[in-house]
């Protein structure tokens, strides 16, 4: 089957027990176990779900479904997708080291240069859009490689193929945060990646109404290490928030495919504007990484950065923008405007700031499914 179809035939759409056409959602903190213990049904197993942190059916199904869309081998869900990182980071030890590319999600980069660092665990930032940066980087400790594409906000491009190559000749597993891309346009696990994390709050939830994470991963062994983390660490969703995801994932092919049309419509007549000055987007012919992209995914995405020519600019336009709310996320059905500087990049040292491209005239959008005219409109008024 095609993604559209599993989307909707995920082995879930209709509940055996009720025969309703949907997940149950089942709001409990613990499992009656009493036919375990009767000693006329001795050696009945034990029962599949005891404490609901260590699992839930309802919780199950969600995690059913996304390893279903990675192509993976099993799935794990989380309360947030900062959950699902560093819960897969759990899995090593004091004294490994892990390579990273410095522009994954500053959530994701802070985890390990600040608690994970305490902890023992060595992090070497490399430029992902270059893989040989990889290669001179990987010691005789190395454990991982910790890959984001395309990278915010600048959606830089990382070769994942040349990355994995890399990563698999050294024995090293690989991690891909495909939050951006989601399971409709880029499975790295086809690709050769061990472990695929989402911040399933954005496209896959879809509608900024949840916060929840994901990893997926390529084996069932590699999976145990998760699990065990999971129950260990405890990051577990609530039922409500996982029924909410499940719900959000049914129509994650139309509005990704609907936001990308979006998406590649603005970046093409904001780039005319004459008070823009560049418009980052995977989608645009002269993309430096656009080859690399449509090798490994099928579409562009629905998120594009712009930068405008004075700073001015950008502040007015975060301002008058009506059509667009100016805030950190993305991935809903509202078109989103952010700006790194002060929300999601903010923690950065300005130098080091620069140094990445992310300056003060920088723009992030989030596409959503409004009428894209509306929002050239209201883009124009608002830079005007
Ligand atoms: C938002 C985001 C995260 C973190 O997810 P939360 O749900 O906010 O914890 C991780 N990676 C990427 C790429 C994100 O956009």
């Amino acid at each position: 089957m095609k993604q559209g179809t599993l989307l909707i035939h995920n082995g879930y759409e209709i509940d055996p027990a009720s025969k309703a056409l949907g997940v149950p959602l089942i709001q409990t903190s613990t499992f009656d176990q009493s036919a375990f213990f009767d000693p006329e049904k001795a050696g009945a197993k034990p029962p599949e779900f005891d404490y609901a942190r260590s699992g839930n059916p309802t919780r199950k199904a969600l995690e059913e479904i996304i390893a279903k869309l990675e192509n993976g081998a099993a799935g794990y869900a989380f309360g947030s997708g900062i959950a699902a990182v560093s819960s897969t980071l759990g899995i090593f030890s004091t004294g490994d080291h892990i390579i990273a590319a410095e522009d994954i999600y500053g959530g994701s980069y802070r985890i390990l240069n600040t608690f994970y660092k305490r902890w023992g665990l060595e992090m070497t930032a490399v430029d992902g859009s270059k893989p040989e940066e990889i290669r001179r980087a990987i010691k005789p400790n190395t454990k991982a490689v910790f890959l984001e594409t395309p990278s915010n906000p600048l959606l830089k491009i990382c070769d994942l193929k040349a990355c994995i190559a890399i990563a698999k000749e050294a024995g090293l597993l690989v991690i891909v945060d495909n939050t951006f891309m989601t399971p409709c346009l880029q499975r790295p696990i086809e690709l050769g990646a061990d472990i695929v994390l989402h911040s399933a709050t954005k496209f896959l939830g879809g509608h900024s109404d949840v916060i929840s994470g994901l990893a997926v991963t390529s084996t069932e062994e590699l999976g145990k290490r998760i699990y065990a983390v999971q129950n260990g660490f405890g990051a577990v969703p609530g039922p409500w928030d996982i029924w909410l995801v499940i719900r959000g994932i049914k129509t994650l092919k139309v509005r990704m495919e609907a936001q990308e049309e979006t998406a590649q419509f603005l970046s093409r007549r904001l780039r005319e504007h004459p008070r823009v000055d560049t418009v980052y987007y995977p989608g645009l012919e002269d993309h430096p990484g656009k080859a690399i992209h449509d090798s490994q995914a099928s579409g562009a995405g629905a998120v594009f950065s712009f930068k405008t020519k004075s700073a001015e600019a950008a502040l007015r336009f975060l301002g008058r923008v009506k059509l667009a709310a100016s805030a950190v996320s993305l991935g809903g059905v509202e078109t989103i405007a952010s700006y790194p500087v002060q929300m999601s990049h903010a923690s950065i040292p300005p130098a080091e700031r620069q140094r990445l491209g992310i300056t003060d005239t920088l723009i992030r959008i989030s596409a959503g499914l409004e009428d894209k005219e509306d929002l050239l409109e209201d883009f124009k008024q608002a830079l005007d």
